[in-house]
């Protein structure tokens, strides 16, 4: 059993606020992905969790046992380093063993709980060696089954899989949701790789200079994002992001910028609104008969089974991702259509996913996203 508790913490040091004001509940069981650029602060939260660091405020609880100021070996958590930090004098058998050792185990009982990790982890026919004769996925594994051996209630990972490369990372991804579905403990996994996160993660924690920006399962971060940040941060490329005005036109709304012009799917009465308008690539088809969108391709990049359709749209550009081939050569005005219920609304300063008050689908099946969310457009944001 462990519920990871995160109350309210906070994290200065000096000048930099690097953890700020983080609530989060992570359940028994789950695979909790911290996500977020370089130095928004995952490692500094993990680390606290760990007990390598304390909150400046705020409190952790484990299973409901506050364990804020105890130190890291009086936690039932085990952490692995993007280092494998493992004893290069040591066999594989003896580093798995360490830490039944230090807490001075039986020999035979260590002996019979490294046999069981090692088989678990595929690694029984390396246990006479040494790390300087595995792989780093070898390595990796060994690291692993360290922090497993002692049955931690929570597995606490902090980018782990960022040695490997990329053949090798993506066979120890699928090693590990295979484990942590095998074991069920908690899992709390550290990354700046999103393709990690959408892939492992039960849910994601995505962080922004300190502080979490959402959380929610894969489908729904990348579906429904609560900022341009999180829509900007998922997808690659990312979700294409441009001013534009939502206004209505015979009771139904559209939304409008130069090259743009595409229905929302609702029916309401409002003036102009300013919005950022947001659109996933992949949710762009080309359209040459009639198209929401109108513009000159400045380049197509081919991906194998896709194109990658760079447009300039007046002064801005957009990417659409479609299948290969496109028919579509540079220089050319292409019109690209979009469901109105893959059309995003951000508010143009605050950034947050915006609501539409009084809004009425036109159609039941095209409702839009932004018809439900989080935050207001009118009268007021909220
Ligand atoms: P990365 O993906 O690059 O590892 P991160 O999201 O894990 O980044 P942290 O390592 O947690 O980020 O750092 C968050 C912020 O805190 C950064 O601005 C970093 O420079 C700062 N920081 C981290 N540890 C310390 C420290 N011991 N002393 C001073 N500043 C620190």
């Amino acid at each position: 059993m462990a519920r990871l508790q995160i109350e309210a913490v906070s994290k200065r040091f000096g000048a930099t606020d690097a953890v700020r004001d983080v609530d989060l509940d992570i359940a028994d069981g789950e695979f909790m992905v911290l996500l977020g650029p370089s130095g928004c602060g995952k490692s500094t939260l993990l680390r606290m969790i760990a007990g390598l660091e304390l909150p400046t405020s705020g409190r952790i609880l484990l299973d409901g046992r506050d364990i804020t100021e105890l130190a890291p070996q009086q936690r039932d958590l085990a952490m692995v380093f993007q280092s494998y930090a493992l004893y290069p004098h040591l066999t594989v058998e003896r580093n798995i063993g360490f830490p039944l050792k230090s807490r001075r185990l039986p020999r035979a009982r260590i002996a019979e709980r490294v046999a069981q990790v090692a088989a678990t982890l595929e690694l029984t026919p390396l246990l006479g060696r040494r790390p300087a004769a595995l792989s780093g996925g070898q390595r990796q594994r060994v690291a692993l089954a360290r922090a497993m051996v002692r049955d931690p209630g929570a597995f606490l990972m902090d980018e782990p899989l960022s040695n490997l490369d990329a053949k090798l990372r993506s066979a120890t991804r699928a090693e590990l949701i295979g484990l942590h579905r095998r074991l069920g403990t908690t899992f709390l996994y550290v990354t700046h790789d999103q393709v990690e996160a959408m892939t492992m993660a039960t849910r994601i924690a995505l962080l922004n200079d300190g502080h979490v920006e959402q959380v929610g399962t894969p489908t729904e971060l990348y579906d429904r994002p609560r900022s341009t940040f999180v829509a900007g941060f998922l997808g690659a490329p990312p979700m294409n992001l441009l001013p534009a005005t939502v206004s209505e036109r015979a009771g139904r709304l559209r939304v409008g910028a130069e090259g743009l012009d595409a229905a929302l799917g609702i029916a309401d009465t409002c003036g102009d609104t300013a919005v950022t308008v947001g659109i996933r690539p992949e949710r762009l088809r080309i359209d040459p008969t009639a198209g929401d969108l109108r513009g000159r391709v400045r380049m197509v990049e081919n991906l194998g089974s896709e194109e990658l359709v760079h447009l300039d749209l007046g002064m801005r550009q957009i990417c659409a991702r479609v299948p290969r081939p496109a028919g579509v050569v540079a220089g050319t005005e292409i019109g690209l259509s979009v469901d109105p219920a893959d059309i995003h609304l951000f508010h143009p300063e605050s950034g947050l996913r915006m609501k539409w008050h009084g809004a009425q689908p036109v159609r039941a099946d095209a409702e839009p996203d932004h018809a439900e969310a989080d935050v207001s457009v009118a009268p007021s944001l909220s």
